[in-house]
Order: C-alpha cells, then structure tokens, then sequence
C-alpha cells in the first residue's frame, strides 16, 4: 500500500515536470544544448531542424528590384527597461509611436536584442555585432530588422545601456538615460530582404526579414562589455540553408 501512494506521488511529479518543460525547456549555444540539438530538446522546438526557411542565412547572390518601396522606421519612444535573459541582452519597448512600416503595412517595434558575432553574413563575412529590432503587425506575424555594427568610434546609446545591464539572470533594469533609437539606426536605409525564421528555439517560420546595408560603429570596449555579460560565450545561431528562398536587395 506504502509503495502504491509513492508510486502516485512519483507519477504526480514527474507529469508535472513533464508540463513545466513544455514552456521553460533550457536551450543554449554550446554541447548539448547548443543550436545543433535544439530541434531535439522539445516537440515545440522541432522547427529547428525540420523548418526550410530558418535564419540566419549568409546574404550572397541576391536579386537588385528597383523602384521597391522604401521601408518607413519610426522608433520615436524612448524604451523603458533593459534585462539580461541568459541569451542575450533585450531592451523591451512598449509605445505604440515606435512602428516600422513597409508597403503600407504597420509593425509595431516590440523589443530588441544583440547577437556577439552577427548571425546573418553578407557576402561570407561576419559582423561582430548585429541589433534585431522585433516588429509585430495586428496578425501577429513578425519582421526583424538588423542592424550590422563593426568596430570603430563607440556608440552613444549603446554606452547609456550597457551602464544600466543587470548581469544577473531577468532581473530587468530601468534605463536611467535616454536612448535615442534613431542613433542606433544608419542615415542609408538600403536593404536586404527575405523569408526567414526566429533564430532562437522555437525557430518559427513566416518571418520577414530586412537586413540593413549600412553598418553602424561600436567600440572595442563596448563589444568587450557585451562579452563579459555573456560571460565570453557567442550567442549566434550557425549560418542556415537558403533552399531556394530568394533574396531581394534594393
Ligand atoms: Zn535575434
């Protein structure tokens, strides 16, 4: 009878753990649960192995189509916090005024985050830093906006964040300066374009995504101070097969 009502209590837990691991399954980038495994760590990760349009992608024969629309960037507001999720450091927005627009259709900036080298590449070549701004429309679909940065003169609102980062684990942070997001933007607004995916677990498909040509400049100090919150890990996703997607510049 005693070994019957452990027996449940065991089964009681473990179903349990079962349910808890379906929304916190830990992933990371390196051994085994490092960007090759993430497929296998969950069903609801599976994308990440079966998916054909999966970010990032080296950018490299690409199609030039002229007269494209112009994509509209209004980040106006100035974010609110800043929080080190284990995976990276993410600046979360909330303001309707900050919206990216292209052909007519409105995507709200809903937060952005840093990859230490870049994910994507341009022609073969890495950046050592790479800014997705994430943009959500009324259906929920998505379109990542990247920023390249290489070395070079630091970057003002890069300094005012890096000065507010917790590097205790989603413990967010109030930014005490003022980020201006424009700067953290290129005056050239040229593009890269295609089809692609989250590059995180659970790797979803149906995400748009603009790659700016123009690079911006980081310091080496400042890209130093990113890799120590890091803890001196890279966090970017492996380059992904293009399977025929198409990749449009204008
Ligand atoms: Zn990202």
């Amino acid at each position: 009878m005693k070994n019957l009502f452990l027996a449940a209590i065991t089964l009681t837990m473990s179903s349990l753990v079962l349910a808890g691991e379906a929304t916190t399954i830990h992933w990371g980038y390196d051994q085994e649960i490092g960007a090759a495994h993430w497929g296998e760590l969950s069903e609801q990760y599976k994308t990440c192995s079966t998916g054909k349009n999966q970010t990032p992608i080296n950018i490299h024969h690409t199609y030039r189509i002229r007269d494209q629309h112009p994509i509209e960037i209004n980040y106006q507001a100035a974010p609110k916090t800043i929080i080190f999720n284990g995976h990276t450091v993410q600046v979360n927005t909330e303001s309707e005024r900050d919206y990216l627009q292209i052909e007519h259709e409105k995507f709200n900036l809903k937060q952005f985050h840093f990859h230490t080298p870049s994910e994507n590449q341009i022609n073969g070549k890495n950046f050592p830093l790479e800014l997705h701004f994430v943009n959500q429309n009324a259906q929920g679909e998505l379109t990542v906006l990247a920023v390249m940065f290489k070395l070079g003169k630091e970057n003002s609102e890069i300094s005012k964040m890096w000065a507010d980062i917790s590097t205790e684990e989603n413990h967010p942070q109030p930014l005490r300066t003022q980020v201006n997001l424009t700067k953290l933007l290129p005056t050239q607004r040229n593009y890269y374009r295609f089809s692609g995916s989250l590059t995180t677990p659970p790797c979803s498909e149906g995400v748009t995504w603009i790659v700016l040509k123009q690079p911006l400049t980081l310091s080496e100090k400042q890209l130093e101070q990113f890799k120590d919150v890091l803890k001196q890990h890279s966090n970017n996703r492996p380059i992904q097969p293009l399977n025929g997607r198409l990749i449009i510049e204008d």
